[in-house]
């Protein structure tokens, strides 16, 4: 039979990580699934190079911080070294950590709950989700497009090959100078296509001005304005291949006529950016409410707030959620009564919810 760990964790960033830590302090069995390269992969992608990181602490929090250990220091230090300190502390923890699993769902089981992802399935007394608030987009086309890249760690990888870069934003044009700098470090002339559903492209100053260098550099760009990824397909060769109608000609017959491309699924990368948890909350099946005109202070009217018990466990029993994922409030359940609560997005705050779940799952499972 499959191990059952007390807990399974889904997201190693502060929140996961300072839940697995305490776990593992507590002599709790517990797994984390992390669907980056390493952990804190949701901070080394969304941090700017060089960005310091703060120890902030809402100035009415009455707690200190819960984990010391991953307390960023007093005096600031830079995210690199920040990273640099917390793959010290998993390996010195040996905490239980599995990269490259991008959790799917979760199943109920007549002894607890079975957990799905990209990298097989796992049981679990206990859920907790901690995936923070940056949830990629998916492109939507028929079929699947679950190949499609939604970042670039090593753009030397499109060295030689067409790519194609879907996404009309700073992000995107990031992804496609790294790629052109790449590129013409080795002198390689393969394009890259920039593909984006609105017919004009908007980005800052700043980054046009770093595209139009490597532009003039020699990059090979060619810009598909008005483009629509359509359908994701398997060739005859076995290949996933990503359709993207470019252009459509509309007959007075009734019958458009259209224009596409077709690119191998490895040679593309959706920089569509990204949206909250709410509906990963939706497939999970775990309630959410809407804020009526004057309920809520933070959130505005007609956005929906995850529920939760004052120990974070959402309304499918056995399934807490905690950190980035439920900021920058949700609502909580507290003696009868449901209230908006304030929840800041901070390192402080996702690793204290960290402490109060795993006091709660400990006091539950040793009943
Ligand atoms: C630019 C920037 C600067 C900031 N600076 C500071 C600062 O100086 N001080 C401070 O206190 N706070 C700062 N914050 C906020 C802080 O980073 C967040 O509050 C904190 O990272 C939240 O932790 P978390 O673990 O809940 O979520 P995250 O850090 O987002 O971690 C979630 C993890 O889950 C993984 N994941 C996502 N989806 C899945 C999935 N489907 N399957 C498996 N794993 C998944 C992600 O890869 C990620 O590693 C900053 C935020 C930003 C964007």
């Amino acid at each position: 039979m499959k191990t059952v760990h007390d807990v399974i964790i889904v997201g190693g960033g502060p929140s996961g990580l300072a839940t697995a830590y305490l776990c593992s302090k507590h002599k709790l069995s517990y797994l984390v699934l992390e669907s980056g390269k390493a952990v804190f992969q949701g901070i080394a992608n969304s941090y700017p190079q060089g960005k310091l990181v703060y120890p902030s602490k809402p100035k009415d929090a009455p707690e200190p911080f819960m984990v010391d250990e991953l307390r960023p220091p007093d005096k600031p230090v830079t995210v690199e070294n920040y990273l640099q300190y917390i793959q010290h502390f998993v390996q010195h923890e040996n905490l239980n950590i599995l990269t490259d699993a991008a959790f799917e769902e979760i199943r109920d089981e007549r002894d607890g709950l079975t957990v799905i992802t990209s990298r097989g399935n796992f049981r679990g007394k206990k859920v907790v989700l901690a995936f923070g608030s940056n949830i990629p987009r998916e492109l939507s086309v028929y079929g699947d497009a679950k190949m499609v890249a939604k970042n670039v760690e090593d753009a030397s990888k499109y060295i030689g090959i067409k790519t194609l870069v879907i996404g009309g934003g700073n992000s995107a044009a990031d992804v496609i100078i790294g790629i052109l700098k790449a590129k013409r470090e080795v002198h390689d002339n393969q394009p890259v296509y920039w593909a984006h559903v609105a017919e004009t492209f908007d980005v800052n100053k700043e980054t046009a001005q770093r595209l139009g260098e490597e532009i003039l550099l020699g990059g090979n760009i060619r810009l598909l304005p008005g483009a629509t990824p359509r359908i994701g397909e398997i060739d005859s060769e076995g290949i996933e291949r990503l359709v993207i109608r470019i252009n459509i000609f509309e007959q007075a017959d009734g019958i458009d006529l259209y224009h596409a491309l077709s690119f191998p699924m490895q040679n593309v990368i959706a920089c569509i950016g990204s949206q909250g948890p709410v509906p990963i909350f939706d497939r999970l099946g775990i309630q959410t409410i809407a804020c009526a005109a004057g309920v809520c202070k933070i959130a505005k009217e007609g956005e929906r707030l995850v529920l939760l018990s004052s120990e974070f466990e959402s309304t499918r029993r056995g399934v807490y959620v905690i950190g980035g994922a439920i900021s920058p409030s949700y609502m909580k359940i507290s003696e009868g009564a449901i209230t908006e609560e304030k929840h800041p997005n901070l390192i402080y705050t996702a690793v204290n919810d960290a402490y109060h779940v795993v006091e709660a799952i400990r006091e539950k499972i040793a009943k």
